[in-house]
């Protein structure tokens, strides 16, 4: 099997920026978030199945999933919730699984802004932390999305703390400095990875 590096670190910390940086090295990603609205795409099963528990409404006139709908349906609702994320995890990985299968870099990165809080880390030979403060994580997404500094302090809360993120991490990529010096790190990561993954039983 593949060796995967789960790539991961809270709101605007630059796991976007990191992966385009490894990919410029010519290592395949999966991406959690593409496979998460591919399985619910117009005509899959995913979607299929949404239609038939909670009915035509669900869909927009071009027969696409109405996310907002959607989020709006399961958000009171904790039973609708359970039953969406029973079918949606198991999908969600069992296709990161297969693009992970089909790739042909040397080793693969995972992309998955979630990866402790959803046990996602399971998945993967090893862990890589995208990491930045508090301040500028709110500072770097407040000037990429122009929302205010509060929404993004709430989306912080809400996911796995720093400490606990980095206590977990097998790899920490420092984000708080140039691109230029993140374009190193990636380097020296990468020829890293590309000996654990000559070491790992393929
Ligand atoms: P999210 O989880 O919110 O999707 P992300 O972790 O993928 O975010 P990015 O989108 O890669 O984060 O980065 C957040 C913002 O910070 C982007 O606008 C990006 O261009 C910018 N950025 C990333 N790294 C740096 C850096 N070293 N210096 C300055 N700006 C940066």
């Amino acid at each position: 099997s593949k060796f995967v590096v789960g790539l991961t670190g809270g709101i605007g910390s630059g796991k976007t920026t990191v992966a385009n940086l490894f990919a410029e090295e010519g290592v395949d990603l999966v991406d959690a978030d593409i496979v998460a609205r591919e399985v619910v795409a117009k005509g899959s099963k995913g979607l299929e199945a949404i239609i038939t528990h909670f009915g035509t409404e669900i869909v927009t006139e071009a027969g696409e999933l109405d996310r907002a709908k959607l989020r709006q349906r399961v958000f009171s609702d904790e039973q609708a919730r359970q039953w969406l994320n029973q079918l949606l995890h198991p999908m969600i990985r069992q296709e990161m699984l297969s693009q992970v299968e089909n790739a042909t870099s040397d080793y693969v990165i995972m992309v998955v802004p979630l990866l402790f809080e959803n046990g996602l880390d399971r998945l993967v030979n090893r862990t890589l932390v995208v990491d930045i403060s508090p301040e500028l994580q709110i500072s770097r997404t407040v000037k990429r999305d122009n929302v205010d500094a509060t929404q993004v302090n709430n989306i912080i809360n809400s996911q796995c703390s720093r400490s606990d993120k980095l206590a977990r991490a097998d790899d920490i990529i420092d984000n708080q400095g140039e691109i230029s010096t993140l374009k190193q790190e990636v380097q020296a990561l990468h020829q890293r990875y590309l000996q654990l993954s000559g070491n790992h039983d393929a």
